[in-house]
């Protein structure tokens, strides 16, 4: 007799049944174990991460603050860091502490707005293309995700007025600045388009502002929540995740009203609240350290990165290809043509020692599958040039 034991069949809730791991997804975990460059992930460059300065932020924190740091404490969040918080927010959205539920990283805040405003069925607004763990936190919801038609400018007023009329959504979910994956920055005027939209038909906005800090060229551009008459009918997602590092998580909803309330029961039945620890060291280091110097440094290389990975991949992409030019972010959005699948190229970039995300896993339905995500952050020039080479090797077999 083994001793193995039979494997038990554990129930899977049909909000998970439907929620299955992507083979792109099981393909890019590989990643990590071999020799390959990944353009895929939406990692910050890691050499710039203020380290030091982070680590005197964790020191103070047990120095100063060890009991409070080591306790349990409440779901909104410490009163520190909702201050902290509060202030970044009110640079566009006048915001006091309480409108502030503190979350572990945004993701959390897309999984809690989910579950708290969600049922089963019920419809969500995305972008064609969006962020596929929004559309894997909100289908874990039960909803059903109805992209919105979009140009260069991003989603399209008059398709998004025609599906809340004929939807009746929950929400609408907008990456309105560098979005990922397609970097684009929605101009003023279509963000006043939009604002309309929504104002008229009274639908909630949920938008999702991790990259908003990482311009490096332009002028910025208000949130869509901050447009007049617009703040009390949204809910803004913020992170630290760009701006200092994802490791920490920690980020944070910006909303007002009884909605806050119901994200707070949804966040203390996930997980009571997010590390006192964490949240005491954001907070000491978003107040004692210029954050935005940081980021006025990080962004310079990432400009220069943007500037290296877009010339050298628009050389080695087919004519008529297309490669967006953000003018913050992370991301590089191709748009291949010429009867590319990114999907099936992924394997055979994979095999040349290179990896980006395929288009496909982007779109809620009717995905363009010749599309695909660069990351241009993540590596030092000198990389990403080889992992262009690879790139454009895996493209020669591809027509070969
Ligand atoms: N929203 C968007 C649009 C993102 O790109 C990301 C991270 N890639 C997140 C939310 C989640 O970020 P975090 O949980 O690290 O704050």
């Amino acid at each position: 007799m083994s001793d193995v034991p039979t494997p038990v069949q554990f129930p899977v809730s049909s909000r998970y049944a439907g929620v299955t791991s992507t083979a792109v997804r099981d393909l890019l975990d590989v990643l990590s174990q071999g020799n390959v460059i990944s353009f895929a992930g939406g990692a910050p460059a890691a050499e710039f991460f203020a380290a030091e300065d982070i680590r005197a932020c964790f020191d103070w924190v047990f120095a100063n603050r060890p009991a409070k740091a080591l306790q349990y404490s409440s779901t909104p969040g410490e009163p520190e860091l909702r201050e902290q918080a509060a202030l970044r927010v009110s640079r566009s959205i006048p915001t006091t502490p309480d409108q502030i539920q503190v979350t572990t990283g945004s993701q959390e805040a897309i999984y809690l707005v989910g579950n708290a405003m969600l049922n089963p069925g019920d419809v969500v607004l995305v972008e064609r293309p969006t962020y596929l763990a929004a559309v894997q936190a909100f289908a874990s919801s039960g909803a059903r995700m109805i992209g919105i038609p979009s140009d260069d400018d991003g989603a399209r007023p008059d398709a998004l007025e025609e599906l809340i009329r004929e939807h009746n959504p929950k929400f609408v979910y907008l990456i309105p600045t560098f979005q990922n994956p397609s970097g684009v920055c929605m101009p003023l005027s279509r963000r006043e388009e939009i604002a309309d939209v929504l104002r008229r038909t009274g639908a909630i906005l949920v938008e999702d502002d991790p990259y908003g800090e990482l311009r490096f060229s332009g002028e910025f551009i208000p949130q869509i929540c901050a447009l007049p008459g617009l703040a009390h009918q949204s809910l803004l997602l913020n992170s630290i995740s760009k701006i200092m590092a994802p490791g920490i998580r920690v980020g944070w909803i910006r909303g007002e009203g009884p909605i806050m309330n119901t994200l707070s029961i949804a966040k203390e039945a996930v997980g009571l609240h997010s590390s006192v620890v964490d949240q005491l060291a954001v907070a000491r280091y978003l107040e004692a350290y210029d954050v935005d110097e940081h980021i006025r440094t990080v962004v310079q290389v990432y400009k220069q990165r943007r500037d290296g990975m877009r010339k050298e991949l628009i050389e080695i992409l087919p004519e008529g290809a297309t490669v967006t030019s953000p003018d913050g972010g992370m991301f590089l959005w191709a748009a291949l043509g010429n009867g590319i699948d990114t999907t099936a190229l992924l394997p055979i970039a994979v095999q040349e020692g290179v990896a980006f995300v395929p288009g496909e896993s982007f779109y809620a339905h009717d995905p363009d599958r010749s599309t695909m995500r660069l990351s241009y952050v993540t590596n030092p020039p000198e990389v990403i040039s080889e992992g262009l080479h690879r790139l454009q090797r895996a493209l020669q077999r591809w027509h070969g």
